[in-house]
């Protein structure tokens, strides 16, 4: 249970004063977070300084500039959407406020013709004259400590303004209570970092442009407590999977062999190896956490496979997670011939099956029947007992959580092996933070036979000619993904590209084109997949909701349309989609021409080379690791106050740091364990805390 000192914290937005029905929407949605710590979580991406104290004459265009001034005349709009101008001047000259929309009435009292005044805000010009187009502040001069020296930036939303979302932040700031210090003292006392509530006011409230700077004491210690929490809960979550499980997970190869002759390929040196790694972890008697990575088309799902078969030939059942429902069913339909050659049964399991089919399937599950599960993350839910559950394969682990992981954790009573697989290159310090200390086996080789997938990057302007290159392959019997733009799906215009691309296709190739979307239902999407994989459907018209996984083999052809904005990583997962058959494949990549050259450059890359690694190494240095870790897509977990790129040291301190701990305080019950205790139910793990409790 949450500590009370954090209750306050936790409570939804409309709990704060002032906060209201109307704003509680255009609020959420900047913060990304209903509660009031996701409020003091929300951290300011820059700073207006509004020291420079300039005349009028002196103020520098396209800055901010707190100048004073003596109000010379009103000039109300000729029209309602005319502007309404309050004349100011110094002794170097005039300038013009200017507002857009405001009420006279409250105008002509903020400034009355004579009066002197301190503004602050932007300095334009506009036709030659000077002009500050809705001052910041306006106030007289014995005012002007209202007006800060310097004041943090937020991210916004339609609806809200900066001077409301200020207010908000500021009132959750006097609801924040102080906590008592969970950090070793002598860290504390070497960086001179502050406690954290005065760090976290430094942040909302800087005085200074240091206070917000990277290297910033106060910065540091927010950053440094959100990867601590990160790294402890992960240290509980190894702690509990890698704890001796008594008996060990050795299979005879009779399961193996079997399938091993149902394949109708051979497997390659990288798989084989990987599959004895595998089965090297699972023979000794402590629980197995091993990533496999390999990149898109290694050949994952199979290794995953061997690895369960071992499990089952020692008696054990294994289940197959994975983050959507078209890949679970996938990997099932994959999978289900291939175990019934080995004589086992395989069944899938998502949130979708429901009423006697699914008690039918947990009963069964229940008593050992069915050998191997895939699903979802349905597979988390209480109601789903297995008799006796080895190993658990998590695929494109990067969208599970740690709440997740934890959850899976606790379903096999006797330590549990996990294998997660990732096709997400990720450079070290990141997988720190994504999976903590793993051992890790790497599909280096591709199966052969692979033809690299023809890709060309060709400007938006020439989409015609797309599209009829697109008839031309649906003539040889190609299916083809038409992948359209990345657009904040809070704005909702995601749908809207993909659905005019969609008619405008249709349009042109009648039924054969469907549609596919984050926003239709599980039962939906399945329904267009599996149109698709069937032939059904010629042409998929998709946002990134094909990102992972799903392999169809006739689908040679990919489009992607404003591919400038996706990230390297990405556009070579969504290229992984094509050229999983020995038949020709292409990817088109359509840029925007107005993104220019260094979009072109960029995604050249692409057209270059194959190699996840080498993709993702070059994407990090164009853009940088803020923004490519900024990302969702990325799998990085996103943190609020930690920043990566400019922090990266403070992570290896975070994990020896949560290492130290542990075996110092296994239990977190010293009064320094209470208080990790709180950080963590500060960051919202829960779950980690409540398995300390259990374990
Ligand atoms: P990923 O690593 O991206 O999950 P998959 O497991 O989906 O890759 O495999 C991609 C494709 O390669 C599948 O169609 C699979 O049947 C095929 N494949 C896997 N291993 C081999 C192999 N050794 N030889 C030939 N094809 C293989
Ligand atoms: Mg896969």
């Amino acid at each position: 249970m949450r500590p009370e000192i954090l209750y306050e914290l936790f409570k939804p937005l409309t709990a704060l004063k002032g906060v209201g029905p109307k704003l509680v929407r255009p609020l959420a949605k900047a913060i990304d977070g209903e509660a009031i710590i996701d409020l003091l979580f929300h951290r300011p991406f820059g700073l207006h300084d509004r020291r420079a104290r300039p005349t009028v004459a002196a103020a520098p265009l396209g800055q901010i500039a707190t100048i004073e001034v003596t109000v010379d005349a009103h000039h109300p709009g000729r029209s309602r959407r005319a502007p309404y101008r309050v004349m100011v001047s110094d002794a170097t000259g005039d300038l013009a406020l200017v507002y857009f929309t405001a009420d006279p009435e409250w105008l002509k009292k903020l400034y009355p013709v004579g009066a002197r005044r301190l503004i602050s805000g932007r300095v334009e010009s506009y036709d030659g004259v000077r002009q500050m187009p809705h001052p910041d502040y306006a106030v007289a001069l014995d005012q002007a400590d209202q007006i800060p020296a310097v004041e943090p930036i937020y991210g916004l939303s339609a609806g809200l303004s900066a001077r409301v979302m200020g207010r908000a932040i500021r009132t959750a700031l006097a609801l924040a209570p102080a906590l008592p210090e969970w950090l070793d003292p002598a860290l504390k006392q070497r960086e001179a970092w502050p406690d954290w509530h005065t760090a976290l006011a430094q942040l909302h409230m800087p005085r200074q442009v240091s206070d917000l700077a990277a290297d910033a004491p106060a910065l540091r210690r927010l950053g440094y407590d959100e990867l601590l929490s990160n790294q402890l809960a992960l240290a509980l979550v190894r702690r509990r999977l890698r704890r001796p499980r008594g008996r060990s997970l050795a299979g005879d190869g009779r399961l193996q062999a079997r399938v091993e002759a149902a394949l109708p390929y051979r497997l390659t040196t990288a798989q084989t190896q990987a599959i004895a790694e595998i089965a090297g972890d699972l023979a000794t008697p402590t629980a197995m956490l091993r990533l496999l990575q390999g990149d898109v088309g290694a050949g994952k799902t199979v290794v995953a496979l061997f690895a369960m078969l071992i499990a089952v030939e020692a008696g054990r059942q294994a289940c197959l997670m994975a983050p959507t429902e078209i890949l679970a069913r996938q990997h099932a339909q994959t999978l289900e011939p291939l175990c019934a050659a080995a004589g086992i049964r395989l069944a899938v399991l998502t949130a979708r099956d429901s009423g006697r089919e699914r008690r039918r399937l947990l009963t069964e599950l229940a008593a050992g029947e069915i050998a191997i599960a895939v699903g979802t993350h349905a597979l988390l839910e209480g109601e789903v007992v297995f008799r006796d559950l080895g190993l658990v394969v998590i695929d494109e682990q990067h969208r599970f959580g740690v709440d997740q992981r934890l959850a899976l954790a606790a379903k096999g009573d006797s330590g549990l092996d996990v294998l997660v697989m990732s096709a997400t290159p990720i450079p070290r310090t990141l997988t720190l933070t994504a999976f903590g200390d793993m051992d890790v086996s790497r599909l280096v080789e591709k199966p052969p036979g692979r033809v690299p997938v023809d890709t060309r990057v060709v400007t938006l302007a020439r989409l015609d000619d797309m599209v009829a290159a697109v008839a031309r392959a649906l003539d040889d019997g190609a299916q083809v993904y038409w992948v359209c733009p990345l657009v904040t799906e809070a704005e909702g215009l995601d749908l809207v590209a993909a659905d005019e691309r969609h008619a405008h296709l249709k349009a042109r190739f009648g039924d054969a084109v469907g549609l596919i979307h984050g926003r239709l239902k599980a039962r939906e999407k399945d329904q267009v997949m599996t149109r698709f994989a069937a032939g059904a459907l010629k042409i998929l018209v998709a946002t990134t909701v094909i990102e992972v996984g799903v392999d169809v083999r006739n689908a040679t052809v990919m489009v992607v349309e404003h591919a400038e904005r996706f990230g390297l990583a990405q556009l070579h997962q969504l290229r992984g989609r094509v050229g999983r058959g020995t038949r020709p494949s292409f990817c088109i990549l359509l840029y925007a021409p107005a993104a220019g050259e260094t979009a072109r450059k960029r995604l050249e890359v692409l057209r270059t080379c194959d190699d996840g690694f080498v993709i993702a190494e070059a994407d990090l240095a164009i853009r940088g690791a803020g923004e490519v870790l900024g990302t969702r897509q990325s799998g990085i977990p996103s943190f609020r106050l930690a920043d990566l790129s400019s922090q990266d040291e403070l992570m290896a301190m975070a994990r020896d740091d949560a290492r130290l701990i542990l075996e110092r305080d296994p239990q977190l019950g010293s009064p320094r364990g209470h208080a990790l205790r709180i950080l963590l139910y500060l960051f919202e793990r829960d779950a980690a805390v409540r398995y300390l409790q259990s374990g």
